[in-house]
């Protein structure tokens, strides 16, 4: 997505026009919230992808890729590589629902989840190249595995999928939410760190707070202007 400015209209400063590239057309005319405000034509001859859009409040939850429009690189990206195993796994009585994070360093995490399966995941390498990350699929994801087979000596259990992608990191780990100052009327909801799922979460309920005006003593902890940041 890319900002811009709205130069014209009545809402001129509370809300601003964006022109969506990526969004299909028929996903754009919904709006901010379902409830649309908007001037969706087309220009230049119909392109489906050239719409602006007008919205009292846009939320970008665009992950790492917002990193493109600001001007501050605030994060570190790297790849990561995760398995899930097929479901009904019989872990032993008691043991039931391992939720284990190995700060070492390769870290490992392992846990299960509701209809049996185990998920794990680490072998974190410090580069974003599509190809060169895929490539390592195999070899990366084959760690994770022995591991925990040696966790679990007993438990049997067959490899359903691996599977690798991109994330970010800021420098304290926590995520990014919130408004930021070169993007008036727009909230952010960048779920960076390793608990991005979680801080996903927490956006979801700092967001509505931050829009409606009510207070929120945790959206603080996340502002883009944080000193730890
Ligand atoms: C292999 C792996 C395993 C992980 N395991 C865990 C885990 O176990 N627990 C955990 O908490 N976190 C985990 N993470 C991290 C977690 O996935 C991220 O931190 C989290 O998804 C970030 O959430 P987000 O909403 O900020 O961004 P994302 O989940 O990345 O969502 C952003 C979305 O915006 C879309 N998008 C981007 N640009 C545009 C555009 N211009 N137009 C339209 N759409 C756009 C993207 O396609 C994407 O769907 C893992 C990450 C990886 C790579």
């Amino acid at each position: 997505m890319e900002g811009e400015g709205n130069s014209s209209g009545r809402n001129r400063h509370a809300a601003p026009v964006w022109r969506i590239h990526k969004i299909p057309s028929k996903q754009a005319r919904l709006g901010a919230g379902g409830r649309p405000r908007r001037s969706g034509r087309c220009r230049g001859g119909g392109r489906k992808s050239d719409f602006h859009i007008r919205a009292r409040h846009v939320v970008f939850a665009t992950g790492y890729e917002t990193q493109q429009l600001l001007k501050q690189k605030r994060v570190h990206l790297a790849s990561s590589y995760a398995i899930a195993s097929s479901a009904g796994t019989n872990f032993p009585k008691g043991r039931e629902w391992p939720v284990i994070w190995e700060s070492a360093r390769p870290y490992l995490y392992v846990r299960s989840t509701v209809d049996g399966r185990i998920v794990a995941g680490g072998e974190d390498v410090d580069f974003v190249d599509e190809a060169k990350r895929d490539h390592l699929l195999a070899r990366k994801t084959k760690t994770p595995g022995k591991k925990i087979r040696k966790m679990f000596p007993h438990v049997s259990w067959k490899l359903a999928s691996a599977w690798t992608g991109t994330f970010a990191e800021s420098k304290d780990g926590l995520p990014y939410i919130g408004p930021h100052k070169d993007f008036p009327g727009a909230q952010f909801a960048l779920g960076y760190g390793g608990n991005g799922i979680t801080f996903a979460t927490i956006a979801s309920a700092i967001i509505p707070d931050l829009i409606s005006g009510t207070h929120n003593s945790d959206s603080r902890l996340f502002r883009f202007d944080r000193k730890s940041g």
